[in-house]
């Protein structure tokens, strides 16, 4: 079955109509009637992490994401990876070990993208949470005896962060060790290439309208693609719903007695784009903050693409809510400003200091009976062959950090043979050694190259292995060399890859998830529209694509980065 429909969105229009004139279809063919060993529904990290292990075990895999891979809850986390200091707590000991275990395979295997962090925990002596210095030590012990590996030595000057906090709170302070992924979306971006070259066909801006079920059996999917209008069948062996606070939509379109599986849990923060005095120790020592906010629940302050990162909250999201518009409402605003001001002194923070706020979905199961705190941070595979659906699997809940796991049970689920990957004995690295090699390797390139030592480092940064491959294309040409905006050391070639080996395709897709530069301190306006022109020539867009993707750019950017003068105003 082949249908052909208008599209209903801005930029569909603009695609329908103007997408083949960039010669641009030829890369996206139609897949209608086409049959597939598994269609996996969501790129989330979740679902990019499935399709990469079920291609690199040898299957053909169709991956489908309704806007662009990331864009849902896997961009909106407070992007630490961690074993779950708080699991303990609940006494969830499988997961804390298994997420911690996740972890250093994330260090191991991505460390130019998960970099070690170490975490201060300030608790007020008097919380009335009722927890004891003796118990909080007693927990740090266990988190690092159940890690597979050393813990490094902490970097962190903590006494400066000391004096800078304690303002009359009475904070006690304890030290453990994590990692933060500052780019969740470029760890996507990276799993996603790898399915790419292992033979995934991958449609980002293609919706799955629903799982066909024919005689108690998944066998394909309804899938409307956004860019080209076209809504097409496609048949699979396999059918995985990985689409985080969206499963139970897609499930109920396709089969009503499906039950509820997703209790979404809405988690908001805050971006200050100054740095209070209270906070620098922080940045200094490439350190994180794990505190109490004023209610006593959990909160972390991190420094994070040169600003500070302070959330979250948890609030009930309703279920009939379009988990694509979710947003923090006044209330989380207020509750967040006013627990950083207790932290770092009233006179240190205001308003005028957030950037934007962010919101995000925790997809995690359905458990009326239970408090938020309580339900478990553990992902479900789901499988329907107990409501008499075979061959279908809905994915529930998870963790960036233990997206990977989630990704090879899956595959395994569904019959791929994939083991799980040894943890490397690595030895202890000497202070400062891997810096100050990282350092000879960018000089010894931008001496090679042409570019300078802080865009090669920028570039290693974010592409790891492939940063050779972004160079070579900038070394053979000058347009490539030009930087994204007047001033980044990120540069056009990083575009021109994302959109060559990351399928990105629109302006939001290049600018906040495959080269995110425009989640930095510095962003405007005139940043989009500058960056708008020199990718769009980059790309050879013509001027009319280059206008719509800049105004589409800009919608897409303020619904997800908030501003939250306007919002508190209008709430
Ligand atoms: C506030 C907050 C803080 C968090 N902090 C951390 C943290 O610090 N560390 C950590 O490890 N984890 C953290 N998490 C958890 C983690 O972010 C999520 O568990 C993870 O990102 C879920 O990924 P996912 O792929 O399942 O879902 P998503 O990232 O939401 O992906 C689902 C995708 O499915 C797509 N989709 C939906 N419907 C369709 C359809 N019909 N057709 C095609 N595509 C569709 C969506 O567009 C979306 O991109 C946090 C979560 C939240 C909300």
């Amino acid at each position: 079955m082949r249908i052909l429909t208008a599209t209903q969105t801005l930029g569909g229009f603009f695609f329908a109509s103007n997408y083949a004139m960039n010669g641009e279809t030829q890369q996206r063919p139609s897949l209608a009637g086409e049959h597939f060993q598994a269609i996996i529904i969501g790129g989330g990290i979740n679902g990019v992490s499935i399709a990469r292990e079920c291609a690199l075990a040898g299957r053909r895999v169709l991956l489908l994401e309704q806007s662009d891979f990331a864009s849902g809850t896997t961009s909106r986390a407070t992007r630490i990876i961690h074993g779950g200091l708080r699991y303990l707590e609940h006494g969830d000991i499988a997961l804390v070990r298994e997420s911690l275990r996740e972890r250093e395979r994330l260090l191991q295997a991505h460390n130019h993208l998960v970099r070690r962090m170490d975490f201060v925990l300030a608790l007020p002596r008097h919380s009335g949470i009722g927890r004891s210095a003796l118990a909080i030590r007693t927990g740090l012990w266990l988190y690092r005896r159940l890690a597979p590996a050393e813990q490094h030595a902490p970097k962190m000057e903590r006494k400066t962060l000391e004096a800078a906090l304690d303002h009359g709170a009475q904070l006690q302070f304890f030290s453990y060790g994590d990692a933060q992924c500052e780019y969740p979306e470029r760890l996507t971006a990276e799993w996603l290439a790898e399915a790419i070259s292992n033979g995934a066909a991958i449609r980002n801006h293609a919706k799955a309208l629903t799982v066909t079920i024919r005689n108690g059996v998944a066998c394909g999917a309804l899938v409307s693609d956004l860019l080209t209008g076209e809504e097409y069948e496609v048949t699979a062996d396999w059918v995985i719903n990985a689409t985080g606070p969206w499963v139970d939509g897609i499930n109920q379109r396709s089969q009503s007695h499906i039950g509820r599986l997703i209790g979404g849990v809405r988690g908001s923060h805050l971006i200050f784009n100054r740095i209070p005095a209270g906070a620098r120790a922080l940045v200094e020592g490439h350190a994180a903050l794990y505190t109490e906010a004023t209610d006593g629940r959990p909160i972390f302050a991190i420094p994070w693409a040169g600003q500070l990162l302070f959330g979250t909250t948890e609030v009930a999201q309703d279920q009939n809510d379009d988990p694509a518009k979710v947003q923090p409402t006044a209330e989380e605003i207020e509750y967040l400003l006013a627990s950083a001001r207790r932290l770092f002194g009233s006179e240190q923070l205001s308003l005028a200091d957030v950037h934007y706020a962010y919101s995000g979905i925790r997809p995690l199961p359905y458990a009326p009976a239970e408090s938020m705190a309580a339900i478990t941070r553990n992902h479900l595979l789901h499988d329907h062959a107990g409501e008499g659906i075979a061959n279908y699997i809905s994915v529930v809940g998870g963790k960036l950090t233990t997206a990977g796991h989630l990704g090879r049970q899956c595959a395994r689920k569904i019959g791929c043979d994939v083991a799980e990957p040894a943890l490397a004995v690595v030895a202890s690295e000497p202070d400062g050694g891997l810096d100050s090699a990282q350092s000879n390797w960018a000089k010894s390139i931008a001496a090679m190259s042409g570019l300078s030592e802080e865009q090669v480092q920028a570039i290693a940064d974010w592409h790891g292995p492939r940063a050779l491959c972004v160079i070579r294309a900038a070394q053979k040409d000058a347009l490539m060399r030009k930087p994204i905006i007047a001033g980044s050391n990120h540069l056009l070639a990083e575009a021109f890859e994302a959109v060559h080996f990351e399928c990105a395709i629109k302006l939001g897709d290049i600018l906040l998830r495959r080269t995110p530069i425009a989640l930095g301190v510095d962003w405007n306006e005139r940043a989009t529209d500058e960056a708008a022109l020199n990718i769009g020539k980059a790309l050879g867009w013509d001027e009319k694509r280059i206008a719509v993707e800049a105004e589409a750019f800009e919608i897409e950017r303020a619904a997800f980065l908030r501003k939250v003068e306007v919002h508190a105003a209008k709430s």
